[in-house]
């Protein structure tokens, strides 16, 4: 069934209309919610990322926060799509989970080394 929706210069919107509505998504009064939503993120991916954020080191657990800290602030103040900051916090936990993995080898070859076990490799 076709939407229902009349233009201004009184043709019909020749949209399907959604299962079991009289309007297709974008004319059916229930889904301007979901509208504005599609609109926005559409709009944000669209976009892409041009904040042109610094090229940061990232190396130790300190330079994580700083990063996570900034995604967080442009991603409250709506600058950077969920999809961008979602895929940096991936990325921090990623570098977090190797910094400690680092970290543990580091101090296990130091305990081998005061022990004097013959290192492993
Ligand atoms: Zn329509």
């Amino acid at each position: 069934m076709g939407c229902k929706f009349i233009r201004e210069n009184g043709d019909v919107c020749k949209a399907r209309a959604l299962i079991g509505k009289n309007y297709c998504f974008f004319h059916n009064p229930e889904s301007k919610e979901d509208l504005a939503v599609a609109v926005r993120n559409g709009g944000l991916n669209s976009r892409k990322n041009n904040l042109s954020l610094p090229q940061r080191a990232i190396r130790s657990p300190r330079d994580v926060i700083i990063v996570i800290e900034e995604t967080l602030n442009h991603l409250r103040a709506g600058n950077i799509h969920p999809n961008y900051s979602n895929s940096i916090f991936i990325g921090c936990n990623a570098l977090m989970k190797a910094h400690e993995q680092s970290e543990i080898i580091t101090r296990l070859n130091e305990i081998e080394k005061k022990l004097g076990t013959p290192e492993a490799n």
